[in-house]
């Protein structure tokens, strides 16, 4: 059974990061969504909240299974059995940042592989920081967040 994990903050998630899922769904038996928990970033929502919200957006999807970890990626892959990681590319930014990644993981974990899956058109200047920047000032987000999600982050900056 080939096993991948896509890791990230998904703080919060993004229909950028929920298209990566679906199609990484595609290409592997089991693809493990894995929130990174990270205590020195500051975050919009808990780990926990994080990790409900991707339950809620891939309910629909059989072979999605939602986790968190804390510390190195190639670590946790090792642990739950996960033998490729999946990555989303955006632009020349992301693939500089992700390559850096890649060569860490690479050093890290040899059995694991890394597989980029290029950001849609629709998708490309999305970001949970985008998010996060349009809601504080109570902007339309519809287009940005995986609707059932978008209560959550709403309710945030009415607080
Ligand atoms: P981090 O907070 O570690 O940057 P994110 O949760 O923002 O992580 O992203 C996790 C992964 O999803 C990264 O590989 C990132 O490049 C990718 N990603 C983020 N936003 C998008 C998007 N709009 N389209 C495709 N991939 C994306």
């Amino acid at each position: 059974m080939k096993k991948a994990i896509y890791a990230g903050s998904f703080d919060p998630l993004t229909l950028g990061h929920l298209d990566i899922i679906e199609r990484a769904a595609k290409l592997f038996d089991c693809l493990v969504v894995a929130v990174l928990e990270n205590p020195n970033k500051q975050s919009l929502f808990s780990v926990e909240e994080r990790k409900c919200h991707l339950e809620m957006a891939t309910a629909r999807l059989e072979n999605v299974e939602v986790a968190s970890f804390k510390g190195l990626l190639a670590e946790f892959a090792r642990e739950i059995g996960a033998t490729v990681a999946v990555r989303g590319l955006r632009n020349a930014v992301d693939f500089a940042a992700e390559y850096q990644m890649y060569l860490i993981n690479r050093k890290l974990g040899q059995e694991i592989e890394t597989v980029f899956l290029a950001a849609d058109e629709e998708h490309l200047s999305l970001s949970s920081t985008n998010v996060k920047e349009v809601a504080v000032f109570g902007g339309n987000i519809d287009f940005m967040v995986p609707q059932e999600i978008k209560p959550f982050i709403l309710e945030k900056y009415q607080k």
